[in-house]
């Protein structure tokens, strides 16, 4: 057997986040349509958006132009960083008294001189549509989510739709965030997971990460997640978004398509790689999600359909 099949042989199935999160949005512009014939509403979003941040302006563009395809009205409100709190306060407290408005999303990071805590316990528990509301919180740590963050709620919809099975499983979380890790892990335990959850405190972390059969980076590290940190077959779940900018670290880290990671650097300077190493875990792991088309198109599809919930709900449907 040649060298080339050998690998190609052993390489992880690639978990498909872009067509399950489109699978997603036609249930989401489905039921909208079904909503809007049955109460003549148009459930709304509306995103706020303090500054200038550049990432911050794609995530809010694309969040606005996906509800517009499922036929979600939505409006962003583009505020400058000079604004205090209680300004932010006061627009907020309109958005949640708006009869119109379903969820109200506040794009993060905000201005450092912003209070973001204060910030996001301002929005309506039932117009929360990111999930990151304390009564919001409370809930999914008790095991009785509504409104749960999109981003771990994507992994969990796309763990159930390609099959992969929670209950009683191993689940690692390499991460402790309030966005990523922490509501993740609360979900995965909800599914009946023995959950792990490990931080940069974590001593000798790939012999915790190696007992995982469903490993979960989210980090914010280039390929901090080797061959050594998973178990063989394990699903490996990369929520990690990061930019390599370099020709030779981008060659290291690809076994395969690494001419086209090399023209994305050359023509806009940089190539998207998650927290996991491509070229070495696909080696060992039964299940991989890429980067870019793994959870990334997946956190827009649910924050959609937490829209969708919220509309539902606030008219006991
Ligand atoms: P974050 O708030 O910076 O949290 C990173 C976590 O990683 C922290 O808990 C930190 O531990 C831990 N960590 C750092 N170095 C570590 C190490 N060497 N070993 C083990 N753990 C380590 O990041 P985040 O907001 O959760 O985001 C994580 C990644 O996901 C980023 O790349 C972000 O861009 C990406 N992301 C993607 C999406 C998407 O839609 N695909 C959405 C959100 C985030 P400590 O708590 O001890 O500091």
């Amino acid at each position: 057997m040649s060298a080339t099949t050998e690998n190609e042989m052993k390489r992880a199935h690639a978990l498909d986040g872009t067509r399950v999160a489109n699978e997603i949005k036609r249930e989401v512009a489905e039921e909208v349509t079904r909503f809007k014939q049955t109460l003549g509403i148009t459930p709304g979003l509306v995103v706020v958006r303090v500054g200038e941040d550049p990432a911050s302006a794609v995530y809010v563009r694309n969040k606005v132009r996906t509800s517009e395809e499922l036929g979600i009205s939505s409006e962003h409100q583009h505020l400058s960083d000079d604004i205090t709190t209680q300004e932010l306060l006061e627009i907020i407290a309109a958005l949640n008294a708006r009869a119109d408005v379903d969820g109200v999303l506040v794009q993060l990071p905000l201005p450092r001189d912003i209070d973001e805590s204060q910030v996001l316990a301002a929005i309506d528990p039932a117009k929360d549509v990111d999930g990151f509301h304390p009564v919001n919180v409370g809930r999914l740590n008790l095991g009785e989510p509504i409104l749960a963050p999109c981003t771990p709620l994507g992994v969990i919809e796309l763990l159930k739709r390609e099959g992969v099975s929670m209950g009683g499983a191993r689940a690692c979380v390499v991460g402790r965030s309030h966005i990523v890790g922490r509501p993740l892990a609360a979900l995965l335990l909800q599914h009946d997971a023995t959950v792990t959850i490990c931080h940069s405190r974590t001593k000798d972390l790939p012999s915790v990460t190696r007992e995982a059969d469903i490993l979960i980076a989210a980090v914010g590290r280039t390929a901090l997640i080797r061959g050594e940190h998973v178990k063989e077959g394990a699903t490996v779940v990369d929520v990690g978004m990061n930019k390599v900018t370099d020709i030779a670290t981008a060659r290291s880290l690809f076994s395969h398509d690494v001419e086209q990671r090399v023209e994305a650097i050359k023509r806009r300077g940089y190539t998207l790689v998650g927290d996991v190493h491509p070229a070495e875990v696909e080696r060992v792991a039964g299940l991989l999600t890429p980067v870019p088309g793994g959870i990334g198109p997946l956190t827009v599809a649910m924050l959609m359909r937490n829209t969708l919930i919220a509309a539902q709900l606030r008219r006991g449907i």
